[in-house]
């Protein structure tokens, strides 16, 4: 019982940092926008998970670098459009 709930547990907890659909742990790319779920990480270049709080590699603060780069996704979708 309880492999099978940690089992579920670990596909749920791979959530997309842009759209937040939860997707499978083999998942490469997001099931909800197409985004792809793993990274260079800013800090040493290795491919990180999206998920991950830190870079396993060099310990850079990840969820700061997803939060900044959301705040400045929805800046732009702020912006108004011109598209008479
Ligand atoms: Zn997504
Ligand atoms: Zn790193």
């Amino acid at each position: 019982m309880s492999i099978t709930e940690s089992a579920a547990r670990t596909n749920l907890d791979f959530v997309c940092g842009k759209c937040s659909h939860a997707n499978g742990s083999g998942a490469k790319f997001c099931g909800g926008c197409g985004h792809t779920l793993f990274e260079p990480c800013s800090g040493c270049g290795q491919s990180v998970r999206l998920t991950e709080k830190y870079c396993g590699g060099c310990g850079a603060d990840l969820e700061a670098a997803i939060r900044s780069r959301i705040e400045l996704r929805r800046a732009i979708d702020w912006l108004p459009r011109c598209k008479h």
